[in-house]
C-alpha cells in the first residue's frame, strides 16, 4: 500500500483497511487542526487507488471493512467515488462496509440521490466533524460551515440511509464560550440526531493558529473539571432518538460509552459524582492523554 504522510482514521475504523483516496484535507483551515498542515490536497488517480486495492486483495485475508482516507475523501467527484466503491466490491468479496470522512460542504455538494447511489455502491458510514453547535465558535475556529449547513449535511446523510457519526470537541469554545458551546452543541446534536457521537477533548497542537492564540492569552482552555461540565451539559441538552454517545477517545478525561437516550441519566449521575468530588485521580492522567 502506498501512503503519503501521516494517516488518521476514526477509532472505530481500527480494524479497517485504510485506503488513501485523497491526500490531505480540502479545507485545511480549522485553527485547532494540525493533521494535514504539511500536505497539499489532491485526489489520487484511479490507477494509484486501483493498485492499492489489487495489492490488498492479493493478501488472502478477509477484508470486511475499508476506510477511505484522508481528511475529506467525500470531496471526490461522484464518478470517481463510485468507481472506487465498485472496484472494492469486485475485488474484496467479504467487504461489508466502507467508511469515509466528509465535511459539511462536501456532503452538501452531493445531492440526496448521489448519497443514495453511494450507499447502494457500499458506502456505509460518514464521519462528520462538527466540533461545536455555537455559531461564534464555528466562525472563530474557521470550520468552514455554518450551524445550518452542519444540520443540513448531517440530515442529508441520514436521509440517504447512511450511518452518521458526528464528532464534537470539548473545550473548543475556550473559557469564554464554554457554557454556550456546550449548550449549543447539545442542541445541534439533537437537530441532526446522528447514529453515533464521539466527544473528543481539545489538545492544543503545536504549530497551529490556536497554539499562537493560547500563547498570546487570546484563548484559554477550560480546566479538566470545566471540560467535564461541558460534557454533562451536552449530554443533558441533546435529544437523541437512538445513538451511541462515546467519550472514550484518549484525549478525554472521563471515558464513557452511553446508549442514548436510555443510559443518559446514569451517565449524568456519573459525571456529577466526579464533578462533586473534584478528585483528579478519577480522571485520565495527563500523561495518558493523546490525540
Ligand atoms: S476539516 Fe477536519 S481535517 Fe480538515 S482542517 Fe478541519 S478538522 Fe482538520
Amino acid at each position: 500500500m502506498e501512503y503519503e504522510g501521516a494517516i488518521y482514521r476514526p477509532p472505530s475504523e481500527a480494524e479497517s483497511l485504510i485506503l488513501q483516496a485523497t491526500v490531505g484535507c480540502s479545507h485545511n483551515r480549522c485553527i485547532f487542526c494540525g493533521s494535514y498542515k504539511n500536505k497539499r490536497f489532491r485526489i489520487r488517480s484511479f490507477d494509484e487507488i486501483r493498485h492499492d486495492i489489487d495489492e490488498a486483495s492479493s493478501w488472502g485475508v478477509e477484508i470486511r471493512r475499508v476506510f477511505l482516507a484522508d481528511g475529506d475523501a467525500l470531496f471526490m467527484p461522484q464518478k470517481r467515488l463510485l468507481e472506487i466503491l465498485f472496484y472494492l466490491r469486485d475485488k474484496l468479496g467479504e467487504l461489508r462496509r466502507v467508511g469515509i470522512y466528509g465535511n459539511a460542504r462536501s456532503i452538501l455538494h452531493k445531492t440526496a440521490r448521489d448519497l443514495t447511489e453511494l450507499r447502494e455502491a457500499g458506502l456505509g458510514i460518514v464521519y462528520l466533524g462538527i466540533e461545536s453547535g455555537n455559531r461564534r465558535v464555528l466562525e472563530k475556529i474557521k470550520k468552514g460551515a455554518t450551524y445550518e449547513e452542519m444540520v443540513a449535511a448531517g440530515r442529508r446523510v441520514k436521509e440517504a440511509d447512511i450511518s452518521l457519526s458526528v464528532t464534537v470537541l470539548l473545550g473548543i469554545g475556550g473559557t469564554e464560550l464554554s457554557h454556550q458551546h456546550a449548550m449549543d452543541t447539545g442542541r445541534i446534536l439533537g437537530e441532526i440526531d446522528p447514529d453515533f457521537v464521539g466527544a473528543l477533548t481539545l489538545m492544543v497542537v503545536p504549530g497551529t493558529p490556536l497554539e499562537r492564540e493560547t500563547a498570546s492569552g487570546a484563548f484559554e482552555l477550560p480546566d479538566p473539571f470545566a471540560l467535564l461540565e461541558e460534557l454533562g451539559i451536552m449530554i443533558g441538552n441533546c435529544e437523541l432518538s437512538k445513538c451511541l454517545f462515546t467519550s472514550n477517545h484518549p484525549s478525554n478525561y472521563l471515558p464513557l460509552k452511553i446508549s442514548m437516550p436510555g443510559e443518559r441519566e446514569k451517565a449524568l449521575q456519573t459525571i456529577q459524582r466526579v464533578l462533586t468530588s473534584r478528585n483528579r485521580s478519577l480522571l485520565r492522567p495527563e500523561s495518558l492523554r493523546a490525540l
